[in-house]
């Protein structure tokens, strides 16, 4: 079955473009050109996707990515006329998982629809010994035992599953896990790591993440 993507867009030649591209690369569309309407069929229709434009008449694209991510961990790609740094942070701290700044050039945003398809849709859990890391549910576990963890937490441990053993630079986290919006000598990285081996600990995982001195972080393989 064809994969469902949802788009909230109130420039109707936008999304006009985006649905015939989107179609014609094998997706099931529906627009929506408000907030409310859009978000109301967000949770009728539970699409695999959500294009999200950041400037509507009646909520903003961040709010709705708040709303949703709330309950849902739907991948979200956000359309926005700002390419400033701030802008790309609120964003994705409302939990967006993607941006496009206007103008874009549609064969991106396609590319990046794929990834975000990809990502949460791979398809079961991946396992590292006792560490359960269920992206479509984005919920983890020791064992037994659900782990808690933020939604940035979640994605920097999933982020170093993905090559267990593998050691992942400090840098090449910022990349990947915040879009390498965070200032130089951040210790963002640090803290969340400690975090993460926290509530790892309180569930009895022990030395799940290693520490790799003057590099960076890698999960026990
Ligand atoms: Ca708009």
């Amino acid at each position: 079955m064809s994969k469902h993507v949802l788009i909230v867009e109130d420039d109707v030649d936008i999304s006009r473009l985006l649905r015939l591209e989107l179609e014609d690369a094998g997706y099931r569309v529906s627009c929506f050109d408000n907030g409310m309407r859009g978000l109301a069929a967000i949770r009728e229709d539970r699409p695999d996707l959500i294009i999200l434009d950041l400037g509507l008449p009646d909520v903003s694209g961040t709010e709705i990515a708040r709303r949703v991510r709330r309950t849902d961990p739907t991948p979200i790609i956000i359309l926005t006329a700002a390419d400033d740094v701030e802008t790309k942070v609120t964003l994705l701290n409302a939990g967006a998982d993607d941006y496009l700044a206007k103008p874009f050039h549609v064969q991106e945003l396609l590319a990046r629809v794929g990834v975000q398809l990809r990502k949460h849709g791979g398809g079961g859990a991946t396992r590292v010994g006792d560490l359960t890391i269920d992206a479509v549910r984005r919920h983890v576990a020791w064992g037994e035992d659900e782990v808690r963890l933020s939604p940035r937490e979640f994605e920097l441990l999933q982020y170093l599953a993905g090559q267990p053993g593998r050691v992942y630079s400090r840098r090449e986290i910022e990349m990947n896990v915040w879009g390498g919006d965070l200032p130089p000598s951040s210790n963002v990285v640090d803290v969340h790591v400690a975090n993460i081996r926290s509530k790892l600990r309180d569930a009895g995982g022990y030395g799940v993440i290693r520490t790799v001195r003057g590099v960076g972080y890698a999960i026990k393989g």
